[in-house]
């Protein structure tokens, strides 16, 4: 379902863009190419990859025109694209395949697919990418997450934009056969970060949250361009991250099984409270943590979850009691 408010917002910023894009240089037009001219660092920024994400969108086209009306300045070079505003079109996450799965190397043969192989190429010149997305649910805060690495803490810290890091190891990768994009920019050896603004859609506090973290991360940019240990300098000016990880997931491995109404993301649980809906099959957080990733599918009249189910029905996160610099690196 589309509502007309939204088709009209969503329409009116994509008009925008595309009127203020500068791009000669990539084989896909939903992307800025600006040159400062200053210095050769290269910063990607990436929108609703996911295509109902919408929530970054406005600050990224107020960033595209501040820079050609040279109210904004950079020195180096940036990209800024627009990942799958045809599934925003639709308010959907994707149309055929989940985009952020599938920056591997034989795509499928799908939108998502081929849009991930007009993509890559951006993505394999970054410096330092930063992937602008939103909750499906709500959320008490904004949140990074991708695996802990020391470049990716220096800047994620020196940008700021979110308190909480959901991390891992970074030897252990999101899932098996997929690639996101900030992980294939790993892949080439520099920085990817994922950024949760909050939950999905158009809000006030996203576009601000966003603005601000693009902002600070030019700064940051133009610091690195000019003395790549600036960064450094920078990140520890700043108050560090908490770091929590996911300790637990539930597998959807029963069609039956439902959470029971009104969880959000990084709710207070504590060990074995019962997070599944009545009458259904038990599930049971295995210690005091919070839930993040609750997902609330379509359910059929006889009470089973509409195919194709998500793989978790829940994730399970704690603090991390050691600091990842020191536990995994
Ligand atoms: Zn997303």
């Amino acid at each position: 379902m589309v509502d007309g408010a939204y088709t009209e917002t969503l329409e009116a910023l994509l008009r925008r863009f595309d009127d203020a894009r500068q791009n000669g240089v990539y084989g896909y037009d939903r992307v800025h190419y600006y040159d400062g001219g200053a210095h050769d660092f290269h910063v990607v920024v990436g929108a609703v990859v996911h295509g109902d994400e919408v929530g970054s969108l406005p600050a990224v086209v107020a960033l595209v025109e501040g820079l050609n009306a040279g109210d904004l300045q950079y020195g180096g070079r940036l990209s800024v694209f627009l990942g799958n505003p045809e599934a925003s079109a639709a308010n959907t996450r994707f149309l055929k395949a989940d985009l952020n799965r599938v920056f591997i190397d034989e795509p499928p043969a799908c939108h998502e697919g081929d849009r991930a192989q007009e993509l890559k190429p951006i993505l394999a010149n970054a410096d330092v990418f930063l992937d602008l997305h939103q909750t499906i649910l709500d959320t008490d805060r904004a949140f990074y997450i991708f695996p802990f690495d020391t470049e990716g803490w220096r800047w994620a810290r020196a940008i700021g934009g979110a308190q909480t890091w959901v991390t891992r190891r970074a030897t252990e990768s999101f899932s098996a056969g997929t690639c996101c994009a900030d992980e294939y920019v790993r892949l080439h050896g520099k920085p990817g970060l994922t950024l949760e603004l909050g939950p999905k859609g158009f809000s006030a506090a996203a576009e601000a949250r966003a603005a601000t973290a693009i902002a600070q991360l030019l700064r940051v940019a133009d610091a690195a361009g000019a003395d790549p240990a600036a960064v450094d300098a920078l990140a520890e000016g700043a108050p560090d991250l908490e770091f929590v990880q996911t300790t637990w997931r539930q597998s959807f491995d029963d069609p039956h099984m439902r959470l029971r109404p009104g969880l959000i993301n990084f709710q207070h649980v504590t060990a074995g409270e019962t997070i599944s809906a009545k009458g259904t099959p038990e599930i049971c957080v295995p210690d005091d943590g919070m839930v993040l990733f609750p997902k609330y599918p379509p359910y059929t009249a006889s009470g089973k979850v509409v195919e194709p189910r998500p793989g978790d029905i829940v994730n399970f996160v704690q603090p991390l009691d050691v600091h990842p610099a020191q536990a995994w690196t």
